[in-house]
């Protein structure tokens, strides 16, 4: 996969688990938050009911000894009086209950209602007793002087517990909220900071991507820059091997000296122009060509001499033959000329020509310098080494009859030669 996708992957992959992770601590934190207000808010409650219930007590044993008064003995002894022992039993359970969840100060409200309960109990069995005894002013003396004064401040009391308690309800809950309000502001907090966090992450990576794909493209056009140099170099050493190649080719069909063709460039063109004639029957001639007494300029003048007469006849040659002919040296001081698209008749005037210009021809301190020729045309059957052969004989004949003369070889029958 390329590096700047899989940094982009990366970036959301972490984004979605701190999501995750995010809503979940979320979840846990007030899922435990509300679970601990739940505990303690049902504790308060519980407290409450609780005190409720011992207020609820004391007013029916209040209820009870005001009815007291009003019954006769036996009705006590057999219906209230069991009544008012479970009243006690049940003052005392609920009492028992309490007292571990009470807080400090309620500890001391508690005390209080305790004493008082105390006293009014105390109080109360001196009632009883007096009533069971007969003694019905003497009780309900006491019962209106000392036992109900007592019992308000004890209601009193227990409404001030239970107030208290009120009290404690409404500061748990108040801090639950604040509790919420926390988590709540937590959470944004963490929100944020895993917006900021996964954002930075998908910047670095897009950032990262961006340099590692601009790294790649200067690599990129550093490969391209080195293929194109070293194409370049390639089609140069190519270039160069061509022209090489040319070159040489061009060497071996030229004659070093004159810079005419040579003689194979020669035997080319005359099977180049022998094909032709052969396919559609274009008849050609050859014209040979010898410097006479060439030896002897050597001999006068030195080598070097005779080379610059060479070059010089070469030159002629050239400038006077056909644009259609060729010419090569075909050796030493021979030379041949190809002469395309003629007829035997037209050979010996080019021939003359030549010999005329080559016996006008000034060159310099030397002797008059002449040439013979010998001439063929290409006749049906004959092959190129015939023509050259029938040429050579013309060129002969041309020197024995005293040279600086061109002879055209009259073709008469193959076999002769
Ligand atoms: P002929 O009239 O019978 O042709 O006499 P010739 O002296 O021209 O003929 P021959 O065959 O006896 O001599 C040819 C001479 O051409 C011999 C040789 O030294 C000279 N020669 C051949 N090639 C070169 C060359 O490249 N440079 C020079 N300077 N001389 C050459
Ligand atoms: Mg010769
Ligand atoms: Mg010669």
């Amino acid at each position: 996969m390329h590096h700047p996708t899989r940094f982009l992957i990366l970036g959301f992959a972490t984004i979605i688990l701190m999501m995750i992770a995010l809503a979940f601590i979320g979840f846990q934190a007030t899922r435990n938050s509300e679970k601990g207000v739940n505990l303690q808010v049902a504790e308060q409650l519980e407290k409450i009911n609780m005190v409720n219930e011992l207020s609820t007590i004391i007013q029916s044993r209040t209820r009870f000894m005001q009815s007291m008064l009003l019954h006769d003995k036996e009705f006590i002894e057999s219906e209230s009086w069991p009544n008012f022992s479970r009243m006690r039993g049940a003052y005392s359970a609920t009492r028992e209950r309490l007292e571990p969840m009470l807080a400090p100060r309620e500890r001391e409200v508690m005390r209080a209602i305790d004493n008082l309960d105390k006293d009014i109990g105390t109080l109360n069995r001196q009632v009883l007793v007096l009533f069971l005894n007969g003694s019905r002013d003497e009780a309900s003396k006491i019962l209106l002087r000392e036992v109900l004064p007592k019992t308000a401040p004890l209601l009193s009391h227990l409404s001030e517990l239970t107030q208290m308690q009120r009290m404690d309800v409404e500061k748990t809950l108040l801090l639950a909220s604040h509790e919420a309000e926390r988590g709540r502001t937590r959470i944004t907090i963490f929100s944020i900071f895993a917006v900021l966090v996964s954002l930075s992450v998908t910047f670095v990576a897009i950032w990262y991507g961006r340099k590692l794909s601009g790294q790649l493209q200067d690599m990129n056009s550093y490969l391209e820059q080195k293929i194109y140099e070293r194409t370049e170099s390639l089609l140069d050493t190519q270039k160069e091997l061509l022209e090489d190649n040319s070159e040489l080719t061009r060497m071996a069909l030229t004659d070093s000296l004159t810079g005419l063709s040579n003689r194979t460039h020669m035997n080319q063109i005359l099977h180049k122009e022998f094909s032709r004639f052969e396919r559609h029957g274009q008849c050609f001639g050859i014209i040979m060509l010898d410097i006479d007494h060439f030896k002897s300029i050597n001999d006068k003048y030195g080598h070097d001499a005779g080379d610059t007469v060479l070059k010089k006849l070469a030159s002629i040659f050239e400038s006077a033959i056909r644009s259609t002919d060729f010419i090569a040296r075909w050796g030493g001081e021979e030379f041949l000329i190809c002469c395309t698209t003629i007829e035997e008749e037209d050979l010996l005037p080019i021939a003359e020509t030549i010999r005329q210009l080559v016996a006008s021809t000034d060159f310099e301190r030397k002797n008059q310098i002449t040439a013979s020729l010998g001439c063929a045309a290409i006749v049906k059957g004959e092959i190129i080494g015939d023509l050259i052969k029938r040429a050579d004989v013309a060129l002969y004949e041309a020197k024995n009859k005293g040279r600086n003369q061109s002879i055209v070889s009259e073709f008469t029958d193959i076999s002769l030669f």
